[in-house]
């Protein structure tokens, strides 16, 4: 059998191999001895994330953030980068959806086995937790790359039997329950975090807090460093993800107290955290040598909210491969091969004959109109123009948008028919969220006779998978500057379909007008009133419609495989996680 070493992805012939090791009961094979070494006791990057959405059916994951953090996994092991992750094992996952007929949304807990695909070891951390030693065991899951690539991601678990009843707890429901329980979660995360690394014998050179809610590993580094805050900022790269200061994760003292006792000083906290309450991107901020914004939209943004920090943008990206459909892979390998590991390449895209990429699309919305008969009984239409929109239900995101005029809708329908595809899920205390989906559903009946609209339940990356590869536009209209980047346009792009789009987070800097897609309402620069705002962008979602996407849809199907070739060469090729990592890795980790 050939096989790579991890490091340098030389292949190995497993016959005549010599240098071998065992790595928490799996075989590693290795070209040299230096790249043993390198692979055992090198510096590693350790990413920490809330969420990780690594694999559909482990559901520790609620939204992009989770999902730019299985991007980056996978990037990394590609790279053959040396990076570890580290996360919450959240056994009852985000939220399982159901929808009623009415579009009432019902919840109930994701529960999955992490025996199904993770491994326990040995090690055991403890923090202390309102006077309690609270033991905190790993799970592993190895992400493997076909590159020889491979990263571990721990998933910290306290459900042991030596954990009080409420501790074992501490790491069941992601973004679930009070302060309490979250600030539980961030103490295991951050402290317990960086505590079983090291008994795992990891030498970390650098701590990645995707987020703010791993920031408490800054007081273990602080303490493991004699307080020393510029030794921990060396260590600490910190990317925000949250534009808006309502955003960050704030805990008040006599809490932290309670719960941390005097197992760190106040003082450490209130330093770097905040002089009211404990704000988790401050404390961050404050030690992190690298600090980063996830668009450049969101760095100007983040920086008035900031004045005196410097922050830096690294815009986000996505994996090519895992968010390419079978139709558009099929097509890349036959004509651009190496895609997949070096996606710049796929600016040639234009070279491919139009027939093909019309082909590859029509099957991928096949496949899309296929499952949604399947799932709601809808029976769609693959020549009809469709719209996808699929997001965490959630005021800001402005699902409903398209629906601001019923009779204007009825009036672009009756000139080229549309047929609209939503799905998402609100958070179980987001109220407004929830009276998203209820209004959806009201328009879906009020406009039943002359738009065919389906709502997918239980929006997750499968089913963000086959949307942003079977429709022909991908509608995103959240209201700026709250998309910090957003990341469905760019699988959408990848696959050959059209972005409409707010010029808010990526789209910002993605979108040239009529070559890559459509902006909606105005440039972020331009300062005008919220109504103002509003009124221009209901007026470009339906002009652009009417006047430039139906007619180019149904009449200029060269025109429109064009602009389905621009998202491609123009907007993938370099709005994915490679470009991304390369920028994580010059930028922040190397320095
Ligand atoms: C890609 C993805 C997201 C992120 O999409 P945004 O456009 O950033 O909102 C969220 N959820 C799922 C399931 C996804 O696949």
């Amino acid at each position: 059998m050939i096989l790579r070493d991890p490091v340098c992805g030389m292949p190995i012939d497993s016959e005549k191999v010599k240098l071998k090791a065992e790595v928490w009961g799996k075989l590693y094979f290795f070209c040299s001895e230096n790249c043993m070494q390198s692979f055992l006791k090198g510096p590693r990057i350790a990413y920490f994330s809330m969420e990780i959405g690594i694999k559909n059916e482990i559901p520790t994951y609620s939204g992009g953030l989770g999902v730019l953090a299985g991007d980056t996994i996978y990037s990394a092991a590609d790279l053959r980068l040396p990076l570890i992750a580290v996360t919450l094992v959240s056994r009852m996952g985000y939220v399982k959806q159901k929808i009623t007929p009415d579009g009432e949304q019902l919840e109930s807990p994701d529960e999955w086995n992490p025996l199904d695909f993770l491994k326990l070891l040995p090690s055991i951390a403890s923090v202390q937790i309102e006077g309690r030693d609270v033991k905190i065991q790993a799970w592993l899951y190895e992400h493997q790359s076909p590159t020889g690539g491979v990263v571990p991601v721990f998933f910290l678990d306290t459900d042991l039997d030596e954990n009080a009843q409420e501790d074992r707890e501490i790491t069941n429901y992601l973004y679930g329950g009070d302060d309490e329980y979250r600030l539980k979660q961030e103490i295991v995360l951050g402290i317990g975090g960086t505590r079983i690394l090291k008994l795992l014998g990891f030498n970390v050179r650098k701590y990645h807090m995707n987020e703010g809610h791993s920031s408490l590993l800054t007081l273990e580094l602080l303490k493991e460093n004699t307080a020393n805050a510029e030794k921990v900022r060396d260590l600490c790269v910190f990317t925000t993800h949250t534009p808006v200061e309502a955003g960050f994760d704030k805990f008040s003292y006599s809490l932290v107290q309670s719960l941390l006792g005097n197992d760190f000083p106040l003082d450490g906290f209130t330093q770097y955290g905040g002089e009211e309450k404990l704000n988790m991107t401050l404390l961050a901020l404050n030690l992190s040598e690298f600090v980063n914004g996830v668009s450049s939209e969101h760095m100007e943004y983040s920086k008035r909210l900031f004045p005196g920090y410097y922050l830096r943008a690294i815009t986000n990206g996505v994996h090519s491969y895992r968010w390419t459909c079978q139709y558009f892979r099929e097509l890349y390998d036959k004509h651009i091969p190496g895609w997949a590991n070096e996606p710049e390449l796929l600016v040639r895209v234009s070279e491919i004959p139009e027939e093909e990429v019309w082909d590859a699309h029509v099957k991928a919305k096949g496949a899309l109109m296929n499952f949604i008969k399947e799932r709601n009984g809808i029976e769609m239409d693959t020549n009809v123009l469709t719209i996808g929109f699929a997001r965490r239900s959630t005021e800001y995101k402005r699902a409903t948008l398209i629906f601001s005029d019923i009779a204007r809708l009825r009036e672009i329908n009756n000139l080229g028919k549309l047929q609209l595809i939503f799905s998402g899920k609100a958070h179980p205390r987001d109220t407004e969220g929830k009276v998203l989906i209820k209004q959806i559903y009201e328009y879906m009946s009020q406009l039943k006779n002359d738009v065919k609209i389906a709502y997918l339940e239980n929006y997750d990356m499968d089913i963000g998978a086959k949307l942003t590869s079977g429709v022909d536009v991908w509608l995103n209209t959240p209201k700026p500057p709250l998309e910090a980047s957003g990341t469905s346009g760019m699988k959408a792009a990848h696959n050959g379909v059209i972005n409409f789009s707010v010029l808010d987070g990526w789209w910002a800097e993605g979108c040239i007008e009529g070559v890559t897609g459509w902006s909606i309402g105005p440039s972020p620069a331009e300062s005008i009133s919220e109504q103002e705002r509003r009124r221009r962008e209901i007026e470009d979602l339906y002009n652009k419609l009417k006047y430039l996407i139906i007619p180019s849809f149904y009449k200029e199907r060269d025109e429109w495989i064009t602009l389905m070739k621009n998202s491609v060469a123009k907007v993938a090729y370099y709005f994915n996680s490679y470009r991304m990592m390369l920028r994580y890795i010059t930028s922040a980790y190397l320095i």
